[in-house]
C-alpha cells in the first residue's frame, strides 16, 4: 500500500482513505456484512484512514463503520468525522452532537474531526457558536487529535479560512478534470505552500471519470488496457506530492479491488501518460455544453427555477451519460426547467448572455430520453 508521511503531524497514512458515504445497500439499509468484508479487504491491503461524517448514510455510516474498525487495534486506524456546522443551533448542541458522534463510532476518539463542508454560509455558522473553540477543548480532552475542514466554495473563501486558524489539515475536492476549470489547483497549491495535511474527495467527480464516453474513455484503455479508468483519475491525484489521503467512497467488492490495485503498486502518472490524459480533457471539452458558469448571477429566478443547477445537470449528461446518482440529485432539484414562464427577467444578469429561457428547453429532451 502506498503510504504517504506527514512531518508536521508525525503519522503515516494510506494515499487510499476508505470512504464511507456511499456504503452497499440491501433492502434500502447499509448492508453490514458485504460493508464488513470490503472494510476488512482494505484493511488487509494497508488502508488505515476511515472517513465518514455525522449526516452520511442519513445518519447511519458512522454507527456501521466504528464497531467494524473496533476490531483492530485503535493506534492502528484513523478515523475522520464532522461536525454538521448547519445543524447546531446552541452551544449544547455542539456536545451533543459530538458525544452522539462518539457512541454511534463506539470509539473514545476521533482523529480527524472537521468542520464540514465549508461555504459562506456554513463558515459563518462555525464563527456564531465559536466551533473552533468547541473542537479545541475536545481535542485538549483527548477526544479529538486534529482540527480541520471540508471545502465547497470559491478559492477566495478558502485563502479566507485557511489562514484565519492554525489548522492541521484540509479536505478538498479535487480531480483532472477540475483542476483548472473548477480551479480546483488553486486549493491544492494553498494547502502545499503551507504544508498542509491534504486530504482529497471526488478525485473521480463522483464516478463521472470512471465511464468516459468513448471518444475520451478509449485515448486511456489503448494506452493501458489493463488500467481502469478511475484508475487514471486516482493516479492523476496521487501524482501530487502534496496530497496524504485520497477518499474513495467505494461501494461494491469490484471498486475496492481495482484501488487496491492502483494503490498497492501505485505509479503516479509519467510524461507521456499526462500528455494522454491532457488529449483526452481535450476531447472532453470539445463536447457541446451550455457555457454556463455557475456564478448564479441570474438567480433567484422569480418562480424558483434552479437556473445553474439544471445547465449543471444537462452538460454533465452530454459528457458522462446519466450516472443515477446525478439523476436522483436533479430530480430532488426544487423548480426544474419546466416551471420557467419565460419572463426574461433573468438574461440581463448573465455575463454569458445565456438565453436562458431557450437554453432551459433542452432539459426537455434530455426528460425525454430519460423517461424513455
Ligand atoms: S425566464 Fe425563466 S428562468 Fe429566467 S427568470 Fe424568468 S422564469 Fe426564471
Ligand atoms: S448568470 Fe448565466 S452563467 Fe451565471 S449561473 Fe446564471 S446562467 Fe449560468
Amino acid at each position: 500500500m502506498e503510504m504517504r508521511i506527514a512531518k508536521k503531524l508525525n503519522i503515516e497514512t494510506s494515499l487510499l482513505g476508505f470512504g464511507c458515504m456511499r456504503l452497499p445497500m440491501k433492502d434500502g439499509v447499509i448492508d453490514y456484512a458485504e460493508t464488513e468484508r470490503m472494510l476488512d479487504t482494505a484493511w488487509d491491503a494497508g488502508v488505515n484512514y476511515f472517513d465518514t461524517a455525522y449526516v452520511y448514510h442519513g445518519g447511519k455510516s458512522e454507527g456501521v463503520m466504528g464497531p467494524i474498525l473496533k476490531k483492530h487495534p485503535r493506534d492502528k486506524f484513523y478515523v475522520a468525522d464532522k461536525m454538521p456546522v448547519w445543524l447546531p443551533k446552541t452551544p449544547d448542541d455542539l456536545d451533543r452532537i459530538f458525544n452522539e458522534q462518539l457512541e454511534r463510532l463506539g470509539l473514545d476518539y476521533i482523529d480527524f474531526y472537521l468542520m464540514h463542508s465549508m461555504t459562506t454560509e456554513h463558515w459563518a455558522d462555525v464563527q456564531r457558536l465559536d466551533m473552533l473553540r468547541f473542537a479545541e477543548k475536545k481535542r485538549a480532552e483527548g477526544k479529538i487529535k486534529y482540527i480541520g475542514f471540508s471545502f465547497h466554495d470559491t478559492p477566495e473563501l478558502f485563502a479566507e479560512i485557511v489562514d484565519a486558524y492554525d489548522w492541521d489539515f484540509a479536505q478538498i475536492q479535487y480531480n483532472y478534470l477540475d483542476d483548472k476549470g473548477q480551479r480546483a489547483e488553486e486549493l491544492y497549491k494553498m494547502l502545499e505552500d503551507r504544508g498542509l495535511f491534504t486530504v482529497v474527495m471526488e478525485p473521480v467527480r463522483g464516478g463521472d471519470l470512471a465511464s468516459l464516453p468513448d471518444q475520451a474513455g478509449n485515448l486511456l484503455k489503448q494506452t493501458a488496457p489493463d488500467r481502469s479508468l478511475a484508475s487514471w483519475a486516482l493516479r492523476y491525484v496521487g501524482s501530487k506530492p502534496g496530497v496524504n489521503v485520497i477518499l474513495s467512497g467505494m461501494s461494491d467488492p469490484a471498486q475496492v479491488r481495482d484501488n487496491l490495485q492502483t494503490f498497492s503498486h501505485f505509479d503516479p502518472l509519467d510524461k507521456q501518460e499526462r500528455a494522454v490524459l491532457a488529449q483526452a480533457v481535450d476531447v472532453l471539452a470539445q463536447i457541446p455544453q451550455i457555457a454556463c458558469t455557475g456564478c448564479q448571477y441570474c438567480m433567484p429566478c422569480p418562480v424558483g427555477v434552479d437556473i445553474p443547477g439544471n445547465f449543471d445537470f444537462y452538460n454533465s449528461i452530454q459528457k458522462f451519460g446519466a450516472n443515477p446518482g446525478r439523476v436522483r440529485r436533479w430530480g430532488m432539484l426544487d423548480k426544474k426547467y419546466d416551471a420557467c414562464v419565460a419572463c426574461g427577467a433573468c438574461l440581463s444578469k448573465c455575463p454569458q448572455h445565456l438565453a436562458i429561457p431557450d437554453e432551459l428547453k433542452k432539459l426537455a429532451d434530455v426528460a425525454a430520453a430519460l423517461h424513455g
